[in-house]
């Protein structure tokens, strides 16, 4: 019954929050009308886990509002047979709807016990795609590299070089970037050579510092 009910308010939220705000990306769409949020967020929070926001998961940082998440997985083109690095796996919630779409997702959160939580998450979920690393999603994961998505979850004053050079040729970068902390622009950068990259400015974003 419990189940019956999240599914109506995960597809409300796909159709309300993200689908109708622009987002067109079916492999998105898709993904997150699959994925459980409600296996995402803390214990207590299930019944707001469909809700138009972030929401707390220990340790100050949130599982991000879900039409961003579904903007993030699209602006970084996340397609079938691609090979994606997150940066902030945070609660394991972006990860894993990305997990529905490409074929490997490599995930790196410097929380210990949220990067706990979130192995523990796609375990139980069945998630075999991902692999969590704790440390400092700055310096990228070169020996999974080269990455065709690199989305970051976490907003700092600049690009981390690590994660430019650990960017396929074809592939894209997506990071808020800004001085402030919770304001920031969101830059896309597309890599069309060794040394060139692409830059769009997709609008301004509130995410949590990335540390590092
Ligand atoms: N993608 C997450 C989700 O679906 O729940 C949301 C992540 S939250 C907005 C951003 C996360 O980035 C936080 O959990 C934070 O600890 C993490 N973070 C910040 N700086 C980091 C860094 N240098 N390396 C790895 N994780 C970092």
């Amino acid at each position: 019954m419990l189940d019956l009910a999240h599914l109506r308010d995960r597809n409300r939220m796909v159709d309300v929050q993200i689908a109708r705000r622009g987002v067109r990306d079916r492999h998105v769409l898709d993904a997150m009308r699959r994925v459980p949020r409600e296996a995402f967020v803390e214990p207590g929070f299930e019944e707001f886990a469909y809700e138009d926001g972030p929401l707390p998961i220990g340790e100050g940082q949130t599982i991000s509002q879900p039409y961003i998440v579904a903007l993030m997985i699209e602006a970084s083109e996340v397609k079938p047979g691609d090979n994606v690095l997150e940066v902030g796996a945070g609660s394991g919630y972006a990860a894993a709807v990305m997990s529905q779409i490409a074929d490997r997702v490599y995930t790196i959160e410097r929380h210990p016990s949220l990067g706990n939580f979130a192995r523990q998450r796609f375990k139980k979920l069945g998630y075999d795609n991902i692999e969590l690393r704790v440390g400092d999603g700055t310096r990228g994961w070169p020996e999974a590299a080269p990455f065709d998505a690199i989305p970051v979850a976490a907003g700092g004053p600049e690009v981390p070089p690590a994660l430019k050079e650990q960017l396929a040729i074809g592939g894209r970068l997506v990071i808020p970037v800004g001085e402030e902390e919770r304001y920031q622009t969101l830059i896309k950068l597309t890599r069309k050579s060794d040394t060139q990259f692409e830059e769009e400015n997709l609008g301004a974003v509130a995410f949590v510092p990335l540390i590092g």
